[in-house]
């Protein structure tokens, strides 16, 4: 029997969602609760009104993982006199952790914009606006020669590779020395008498945020009193991440009917639509939310529709001019289809990590605050 922290759910957040992805303006991550508290029970929501919070409560559940975050701008107090220090202080109370996973979650590969695309029926799919490129360095172990495999074994899994590649790092000879001082208790050689080791080079490219991982990794195995390892920063690029996404229809359609297949899919009582009906529509992108402030970057990547929700008057009228098609199909309904894939997703990234005593289950109180 295995129960979580809510640290250790933060944890695994971080691998569907790594924080160091988020926005700047953005709050994501652990909005208010205890990181060393046991979590036997987790809801997921959209949002963490003060409906939900009651819903996660009722359901005794001790951490809820919404997308929008609780606390976004500076508190000035926290009175229960108003409804959002009410919220807080009725969590706290209740010992209920609140944890986002907001822009993290939309930039992500794999996260809610990815999402949305599938369900829309996109392939071929790549950021629509860069937002960070993955910072590479290189680590260089020295390591005797009758070592290289264990240690390759163990760092490999950190090398970053392209999409069809994996494992990648390189080994050359070489010849090590060293002199054991008084005192040190080395895995070759002789106190006072300098060494001359066969070794090996062992390089890789990693990521730099795995890098911590990689150098416990490789400390564990090295067989080294004082391992020697070089640590060099690079100027190749990373993998390339961002907001919102651009991809195909495996068919073109016209506007007018990609907008009908779309209120389906999406489950929104209605939606509304910029450009000519009969448009003919291939290739697509979108912003989960609110993304109208990409409708020039959706126009340089060629794009015919911009796919997104919380569209205003004059950004139509601008999509007008820039012969840009445009569908709002809704800020709830582009989001609300996060609660099931993370109940899905979190459920089954707890029970790999040998969390069995914790539940995950969607909360299913809310909905879209416009009707129709
Ligand atoms: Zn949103």
């Amino acid at each position: 029997m295995k129960i979580p922290k809510t640290a250790d759910i933060v944890g695994v957040i971080n691998k569907i969602a790594p924080i160091a992805l988020a926005e700047a303006w953005d709050n994501s991550g652990l909005q208010i609760g205890d990181p060393a508290a046991g979590v036997t029970r987790i809801m997921v929501a959209l949002d963490p009104t003060p409906d939900v919070i009651d819903s996660a409560l009722k359901a005794s559940c001790q951490l809820l993982v919404t997308h929008h975050p609780l606390i976004f701008k500076p508190l000035k107090s926290i009175s229960a006199a108003t409804p959002h220090g009410a919220s807080i202080q009725k969590a706290i109370k209740g010992g209920l952790s609140i944890l986002s996973m907001h822009t993290n979650y939309d930039i992500a590969s794999g996260g809610l914009n990815d999402l949305l695309a599938a369900k829309i029926g996109l392939t071929g799919c790549a950021p629509l606006k860069v937002t960070t490129t993955g910072e590479l360095v290189k680590l260089v172990v020295f390591v005797p020669g009758d070592q290289l495999e264990k240690l390759r074994s163990v760092l490999s899994p950190y090398a970053a590779a392209g999409a069809k590649y994996r494992d990648c790092t390189f080994a050359a000879e070489g010849i090590g020395t060293f002199t054991p001082l008084e005192g040190a208790n080395p895995f070759t050689g002789t106190v006072g008498t300098l060494a001359k080791v066969p070794e090996e080079r062992l390089e890789l490219l990693i990521e730099r945020s795995q890098l911590p991982r990689a150098v416990k990794a490789l400390l564990a195995v090295h067989p080294y009193e004082e391992p020697a390892f070089d640590i060099y920063p690079l100027l190749n690029e990373g993998e390339k991440m961002g907001i919102g996404r651009i991809g195909r229809l495996a068919e073109p359609v016209t506007l007018a009917e990609y907008a009908d297949r779309l209120r389906k899919v999406l489950s929104a009582p209605a939606l509304r639509y910029v450009g000519d009906p009969a448009a003919r529509i291939s290739k697509v992108a979108l912003c989960s939310g609110s993304g109208a402030s990409l409708l020039h970057d959706a126009a340089m990547s060629g794009a015919d529709l911009l796919v997104t929700g919380d569209v205003k008057y004059h950004e139509a009228r601008d999509a007008e001019d820039l012969g840009l098609a445009l569908i709002d199909a809704g800020h709830f309904p582009t989001e609300i289809i996060m609660v099931d894939e993370i109940t899905e997703r979190l459920g089954r990234a707890l029970l790999t990590s040998g969390y069995t005593e914790c539940q995950v289950e969607a909360c299913r109180t809310e909905s879209d605050p416009f009707r129709i």
